[in-house]
């Protein structure tokens, strides 16, 4: 799976968390100091200051993984809407089945067939002037959805991350969390060098 997250948006930046938490000693710091303070907060878990980059993602990825994304909170979500819009749906096809699959092609010929009769059956209500809120009923929990997704690094980082990274969480999710990650080590790298660290 191609798990495609884009960064649209960023306020704040390694530097700002420094800023604020440094408000409550009123101290003056330097590059070196700066980085053992970004260390230190994130290795005694003192949060807030990480509560003020928000970030902004652009997520294109399919209902069921959306579904474990919103289930996050502490985040703001703003999504395409199925009952205005009526393109054309595109559906997730995993690469692989996994579980006691003897026939992987046989399950993929099955599930596209599955996908190519609900895809007809969709255009074909449009056409009958069915509208687009009730034609959306026949669209599977595959169907790819386009979501913003605000979110403070804090809870991105020790909740999101912490989360779908780990082993327990549904693979093509966790792909999403990895797509996500990258953007953090990027844009948050001694905060992310720091978490990784933490968390062992
Ligand atoms: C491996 C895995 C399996 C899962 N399986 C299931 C499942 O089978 N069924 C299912 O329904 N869910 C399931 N979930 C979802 C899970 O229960 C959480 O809802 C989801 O992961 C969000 O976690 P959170 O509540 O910590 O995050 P957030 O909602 O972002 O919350 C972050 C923190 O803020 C607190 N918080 C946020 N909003 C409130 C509020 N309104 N009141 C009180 N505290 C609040 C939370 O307690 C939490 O500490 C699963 C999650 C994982 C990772």
């Amino acid at each position: 799976m191609t798990a495609s997250v884009k960064l649209i948006d960023m306020m704040g930046d390694e530097a700002f968390i420094v800023q604020v938490a440094r408000l409550s000693h009123k101290s003056e710091g330097n590059p070196e100091s700066d980085k053992r303070l970004l260390k230190q907060l994130v290795k005694r878990g003192h949060t807030t200051p990480l509560e003020f980059v928000q970030m902004v993602f652009d997520v294109d990825c399919p209902v069921f993984v959306e579904r474990q994304l919103i289930r996050h909170r502490t985040g703001t979500f703003m999504e395409k809407s199925l009952r205005h819009t009526t393109e054309e749906p595109r559906f997730y096809m995993p690469d692989k089945w996994r579980g006691t699959v003897a026939d992987q092609t046989q399950a993929t010929i099955l599930v596209q067939r599955t996908y190519d009769h609900i895809s007809h059956c969709y255009r074909r209500l449009l056409e009958w002037g069915v509208v687009p809120e009730q034609a959306r009923i026949v669209l599977p929990l595959a169907t790819y959805t386009q979501l913003n997704w605000r979110v403070d690094a804090h809870n991105l980082i020790n909740g999101f991350l912490r989360q779908r990274l780990d082993k327990a969480a549904q693979q093509e999710t966790r792909e999403y969390a990895q797509a996500v990650a990258e953007i953090v080590k990027d844009k948050l790298p001694v905060v992310w060098a720091a978490t990784l660290a933490k968390w062992g």
